[in-house]
């Protein structure tokens, strides 16, 4: 092949504490229900497993980057979560080795347009919709070094008001168990990222809100909505 039809999309990356070298981001995987706060704020039932949806690379938005409210929405929510970075790829990987997988670890946000969700739900159609969108996946600097994974505090504040405040601790699958399981679903590659679920105190968001998150021990974001 000597040339493309039309023009080559760009690779989508985030970049890397202390680094010249930007990750390159492959595919977004996203963990739902995955502390039991919040799986009962959304109706859900605590014995279901947690379970995967995915969002485009291309939905990533960079450390400064403002994001746009979405079209087709009335009920913006945040999702804070911590997110794991795939460096190297394997398909069936035990739980005891799944450390091994993991480039490093950023703080995120899984973007929902929840009553596009909601009405998805209601009639048992895809979430892709009230979850893939345009710039649904705000992503902070991805950390590299952290020996084991983070377990510490997860915050959230929507102008300096804060709305969700949990600890990492409270997972339901852990990461290594999360790498393990999607890694039956998908072979991982190196520049996979998964959001790893968000704890309660989900809401919504309006124009011009700042929104601000940061997990212990991983780093901090904050973006604009306009
Ligand atoms: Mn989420």
């Amino acid at each position: 092949m000597s040339a493309y039809a039309v023009p080559a999309p760009p690779v989508p990356t985030v970049p890397v504490e202390g680094s010249d070298a930007a990750f390159p981001v492959r595919r977004i995987l996203c963990v739902g229900r995955n502390y039991a706060a919040h799986r009962r704020e959304m109706g859900g039932d605590d014995r279901d497993p947690p379970f995967f949806f995915a969002k485009p690379a291309d939905a990533v938005v960079p450390p400064g980057g403002d994001v746009a409210y979405p079209s087709v929405t009335a009920n913006l929510h945040h999702e804070m979560e911590l997110v794991v970075a795939i460096g190297k790829g394997g398909a069936n990987i035990p739980v005891a080795q799944a450390l091994d997988h993991i480039f490093g670890y950023a703080a995120g946000v899984d973007m929902t347009r929840r009553d596009i969700q909601n009405a998805a739900k209601d009639k048992g159609q895809p979430w892709d919709a009230s979850k893939g969108f345009d710039q649904s996946a705000p992503i902070s600097a991805i950390r590299t070094g952290v020996a084991a994974p983070p377990q510490g505090r997860i915050t959230l504040s929507v102008n300096g008001q804060v709305k969700q405040d949990a600890v990492v601790a409270d997972m339901i699958w852990s990461v290594p168990e999360i790498v393990a399981e999607a890694s039956k679903l998908w072979a991982l590659a190196p520049g996979d990222l998964i959001y790893t679920g968000t704890p309660e105190g989900v809401g919504p968001l309006v124009r011009g809100d700042t929104v601000t998150g940061e997990i212990e021990g991983v780093g901090a974001l904050s973006f604009r909505v306009i």
